[in-house]
């Protein structure tokens, strides 16, 4: 099992923003927690991440519980709408900078990023900075970014939302290949309809920090 929550709580001061939220996720499996805006979805994101500590219940990362444990030993990778890749850095330097905070061998890093890269399709431009790509291989280089870490579950954040129609569509496409060849599980969380029923293995539906609905997108669409 890649994620349990557990009668997850949160509050920002008098706005409640979770209420017994509880969620599992399976090794490779691709959910999605579809909602209006305010419901609550980035919040469950950030609280599994670690980047804020829910009131109660617990998060459990591959078996472990990780209440109290920091965001860098999570291993977990966020995967941000703005790929926030370093506008002076190479594509190489942006996928090689974790790895070398870390202390992790040239000869390492190196394989590590010519294997992601080769992954995800970027590997002919490695030499180049982020103004010299376009859109799509930007999203590329975000997903490589997560990929180095090596993490148990990708977390994605409204990633298409913003773009344009066609670019979405595509996009849509590119992680729907993604999760097939990296067979790792995905929480995406979304209010658009449409994406998590092309995308995902089950969704969640959320509302007021209420969990209302879940299933497979057949069993939903049905209903
Ligand atoms: P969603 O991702 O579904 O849009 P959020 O998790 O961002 O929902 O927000 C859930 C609720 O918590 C909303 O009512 C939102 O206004 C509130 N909220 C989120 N972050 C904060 C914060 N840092 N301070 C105060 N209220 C917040
Ligand atoms: P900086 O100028 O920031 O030090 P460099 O571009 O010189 O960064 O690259 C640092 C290391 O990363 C180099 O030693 C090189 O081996 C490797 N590297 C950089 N770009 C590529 C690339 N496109 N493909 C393979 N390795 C690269």
């Amino acid at each position: 099992m890649a994620i349990e929550l557990k009668k997850l709580n949160m509050a920002y001061g008098s706005t409640v923003a979770l209420k017994d939220f509880d969620l599992h996720i399976e090794d490779g499996e691709f959910v999605a927690i579809l909602g209006p805006s305010g419901g609550g979805k980035s919040t469950i994101l950030r609280i599994i991440a670690g980047l804020i500590i829910q009131d109660s219940g617990d998060v459990v990362i591959n078996g472990e519980i990780m209440n109290d444990i920091h965001p860098s030993e999570r291993n977990v990778a966020m995967v941000f709408q703005n790929q926030a890749l370093y506008p002076h850095m190479t594509v190489y330097n942006n996928l090689a900078l974790n790895l070398r905070m870390k202390g992790v061998s040239k000869d390492e890093i190196d394989r590590r990023v010519n294997e992601v890269a080769k992954i995800v399709g970027i590997n002919t431009i490695l030499s180049r900075k982020p103004r010299e790509i376009s859109g799509g291989q930007a999203q590329r280089v975000g997903l490589a970014r997560a990929m180095i870490r090596d993490p148990v579950i990708y977390l994605m954040d409204e990633p298409l939302t913003g773009l344009d129609a066609k670019f979405r569509d595509e996009m849509r496409e590119e992680l729907i290949h993604f999760h097939r060849i990296t067979k790792k599980s995905i929480l995406y969380v979304t209010h658009d309809q449409i994406e998590a029923m092309s995308m995902a293995d089950r969704i969640v539906v959320l509302n007021n920090g209420v969990k209302i609905q879940e299933g497979a997108p057949r069993e939903l669409y049905d209903n």
